[in-house]
């Protein structure tokens, strides 16, 4: 029996398994992948200590440090939560069954995707789906957001200070947001609004060259020169498998209070997967220490 099993190895989760093992406390990490979406990142350049890290060597870092305290970390997904009286079993696809006092969810989530041409072929040379982590490598240059919501138009202020241009390509004929937000998108010269419009492709020769859009109205298709593509149409949280056991919002995100706490007791949560509303490495980590800390506080019997 584990005091505690954090389901997801990213940054969340991993150092929530930190945090708990150094209170003394017994954890089993069950991730599907090591790293998350962090591994994912080009470069970091946001998380202190490091001036520039690839997100794969930042997380290698992360779970060497975990592993050598001894926490057991399993690659596996975890597909269906019970609770039995005081005790979860935790349903893996492979592994079996596992029995804990404590459960921290730390799955995170996954930037949707616009299934375009070259989306692929130039992630990492151009195509990125966070504004705060890339922009700064694109100083002086011009850029494409594309998306229409409030994260789109938070990258485009951003990348607004600056890269040269901000195209701001969205399919809907206006953008969704707080009115203050969409004023100053309107007020700053260096955005150029295209609406109802779509990328129909990305592409270049190493780099990203060029976007191709569309103007789904006219139907008129148009090239812009552009070294980034900035690609913000929302995040998606796989929590199926956690509907009816923790409460979710219409986003699936876990539900959690500013102690990490979920709807059910006993379980925690931390990090992209949950309600809290920045998604960076360093928050991830912040927040799953929180967890950790909460699920400490739970098995003593102080407080839930
Ligand atoms: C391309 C890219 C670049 C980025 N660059 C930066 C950057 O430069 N700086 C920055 O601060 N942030 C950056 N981010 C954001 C940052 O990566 C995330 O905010 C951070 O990784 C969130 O951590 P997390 O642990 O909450 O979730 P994740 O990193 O998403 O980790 C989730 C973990 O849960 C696992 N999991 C999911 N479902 C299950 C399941 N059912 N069973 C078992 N395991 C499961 C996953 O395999 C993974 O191990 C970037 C994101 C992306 C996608």
């Amino acid at each position: 029996m584990y005091d505690v099993i954090v389901v997801g190895a990213g940054p969340a989760g991993l150092t929530a398994a930190l945090t708990c093992v150094r209170a003394g406390l017994k954890v089993q990490v069950i991730g599907k992948v090591t790293g998350g979406q962090a591994a994912e990142a080009p470069l970091i350049e946001n998380y202190p200590g490091f001036k520039s890290i690839t997100g794969m060597e930042l997380m290698k870092l992360f779970s060497e440090q975990v592993e050598s305290l001894g926490v057991s970390m399993l690659n596996d997904e975890v597909t269906k939560i019970e609770q039995v009286n005081e005790v979860f079993e935790v349903k893996t696809s492979f592994s079996g069954r596992f029995k804990c006092r404590s459960v921290i969810l730390a799955i995170g989530a996954e930037p949707k995707k616009l299934g375009v041409k070259g989306e692929e072929e130039f992630y990492g040379r151009g195509v990125s789906y966070c504004a705060t982590c890339d922009g700064p490598l694109f100083k002086g240059k011009e850029v494409a957001v594309v998306g229409g919501g409030i994260p789109a138009l938070n990258a485009a202020l951003y990348l607004s200070s600056l890269a040269k241009t901000v195209y701001l390509i969205h399919e809907r004929s206006r953008f969704s947001g707080f009115k203050t937000l969409i004023d100053r998108v309107h007020e700053r010269s260096n955005i150029v609004k295209k609406l109802n419009t779509t990328v129909i492709e990305i592409g270049g020769k190493i780099f990203v060259e060029w976007v191709r859009i569309k103007n789904v109205k006219s139907g008129e298709e148009e090239e812009i020169k552009v070294s980034g593509v900035f690609i913000e149409v929302g995040k998606k949280v796989d929590s199926d498998f956690l509907k009816g056991f923790v409460e979710l919002d219409n986003k699936g995100q876990i539900v959690i209070d500013s102690l990490c706490r979920t709807s059910r007791i006993g379980v925690f949560a931390a990090g992209d997967a949950t309600t809290i509303p920045y998604k960076q490495v360093i928050i991830a980590a912040g927040e799953g220490a929180k967890a950790a800390m909460s699920a400490y506080d739970y098995l003593r019997g102080t407080k839930h």
